[in-house]
């Protein structure tokens, strides 16, 4: 049984850098403006991730780390959403299968912080036989999480992992990625003994963020599109009815995207995507290729772009059978969205080349 856990864990949680998203991802949800990251042996051996969020409460956090344990659920109606990607209550769950979990934690409400150790998805008392209870301890607003010896008990995903400095490189790029994408939060990320961060950002504006961890080079002729849909039903089929921004994302079937990419005077061996669905770092072949295929005809054989893609969907239109273990995300009108949205990154690099 603990077994099955174990390889479903596995699944869900494939190397560092795939708990590290998850991680970064429940820092953002809980509003922090300041995340920190150390890692030793590439996050294999410590991965530890504090912020300065909303913190857990300490009744929570018994059941913290059972499955399907998710507080973000009131935020929709319906229980279907329960599959709706990032919402899904497993990744602390899968993590306490797979390493050792601790959660320092402190609401603003609390006088003291609360650590909790877990183990295959159970708080673990002190000592054995004592009764499970988190320990008060010194700690600031927010919350730390811990996860120490990664994949100790699943053979055959560490011997999967790459070398400590490809799995650090892997945790770098993600980190690197939400950090564009949340430019209003401050990263950092350091290996454990060294005092120089490998990654730094201040508060600042994604454009900033572009230049300062990507380049001058990829900064320097950044164009911008946006598009958008207005929720079905109220677009009135009068062309000049036509009001773009005016949906919100959270209106049925509506969504909006923005797009920074290089124009014609950039190019560079590896195509840099970051894909944001609803602020989630998603793949998905069907946008990538029709991004690049917007540069085909415009950039040297070989070379590719930089782009940043953000979409903002009703959650309700992406699809509830996407499971954590697929890669690629998908969505109701993929093929519709994609097209706008490539049109428009044509159109406005058409615009600089003329
Ligand atoms: P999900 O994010 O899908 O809800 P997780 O297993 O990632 O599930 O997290 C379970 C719950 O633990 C979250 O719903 C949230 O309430 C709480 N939590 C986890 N990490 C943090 C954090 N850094 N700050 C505040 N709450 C957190
Ligand atoms: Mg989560």
């Amino acid at each position: 049984d603990e077994v099955i856990n174990r390889i479903a864990a596995g699944e869900i949680i494939h190397r560092p850098a795939s708990a590290l998203k998850e991680l970064l991802e429940n820092c953002l949800d809980a509003g922090a403006t300041s995340i920190r990251i150390t890692v030793r042996d590439g996050g294999m051996k410590l991965l530890q991730i504090q912020d300065n969020g909303c913190g857990i409460k300490k009744s929570d956090l018994p059941i913290l780390a059972h499955r399907f344990t998710t507080s973000k659920l009131s935020k929709f109606s319906d229980l279907s959403h329960l599959s709706t990607y990032g919402f899904r209550g497993e990744a602390l769950a899968s993590i306490s299968h797979v390493a050792n979990l601790t959660v320092i934690t402190k609401t603003k409400k609390e006088s003291c912080a609360w650590k909790a150790i877990y183990v295959d998805g159970e708080m673990t008392p002190a000592q054995k036989g004592a009764a499970a209870d988190p320990k008060p301890c010194a700690g600031n607003d927010g919350t730390t999480v811990t996860v120490e010896n990664l994949f100790y008990n699943v053979p055959a995903r560490l011997s999967a992992l790459r070398s400590s400095s490809e799995e650090y490189a892997r945790i770098l790029d993600v980190v690197t990625k939400y950090a564009v994408h949340n430019a209003g939060v401050s990263f950092l990320c350091k290996k454990v003994g060294t005092s120089a961060p490998d990654l730094s950002t201040p508060s600042s504006t994604t454009k900033q963020a572009i230049r300062l961890l990507y380049g001058q080079g990829v900064a320097k002729d950044l164009l911008t599109a946006e598009v958008s849909a207005p929720r079905k039903g109220k677009r009135k089929r009068d062309a000049d009815d036509d009001q773009p921004g005016g949906g919100k994302s959270d209106e049925d079937g509506s969504w909006e995207a923005q797009a920074h990419f290089t124009s014609a005077n950039y190019h560079s061996k590896k195509f840099v995507l970051l894909l944001f669905i609803n602020n989630r770092l998603v793949e998905s072949s069907r946008i990538k290729k029709a991004l690049e295929a917007c540069y085909t005809s415009i950039l040297p054989k070989g070379t590719s772009p930089f782009i940043y893609l953000s979409i903002q969907l009703d959650p309700t239109t992406v699809d509830v059978n996407v499971h954590p273990t697929k890669r690629e995300v998908h969505f109701l009108e993929e093929e519709e969205i994609t097209e706008r949205i490539a049109d428009a990154i044509q159109a406005r690099l058409a615009q600089s080349g003329e």
